[in-house]
């Protein structure tokens, strides 16, 4: 019996609840695409990242696939909706 899953709501002495150390706030479920193939980021991308470390992501699966599909792919990922938010603005800002 190692599931935690619903006694992740429980503080648990000595057992940290999940959350995003930087803003103090629980960690939600999301939803997020796979995408395939590498990924490089920029070196302004890893600075701004310190300040959203718990943002949703695409899940990487790099460039090695099983015969399965390409497109469509979800994952679930714990993340920090103020980190999601704080990337989606720094991303926007890059695009502007
Ligand atoms: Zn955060």
């Amino acid at each position: 019996m190692t599931d935690s899953t619903d006694s992740a709501r429980i503080q648990h002495p000595g057992k940290p609840a999940r959350g995003c150390m930087l803003h103090h706030v629980p960690m939600e479920k999301t939803t997020v695409p796979v995408i395939y193939g590498l990924i490089y980021d920029s070196a302004e991308y890893l600075q701004a990242r310190r300040d959203f470390p718990n943002a949703a992501e695409p899940v990487r699966a790099g460039c090695v696939v099983g015969a399965g599909s390409f497109s469509d792919q979800e994952d679930r990922v714990w993340a920090c909706p103020v980190c999601t938010a704080l990337s989606g603005a720094w991303e926007n800002e890059q695009g502007a």
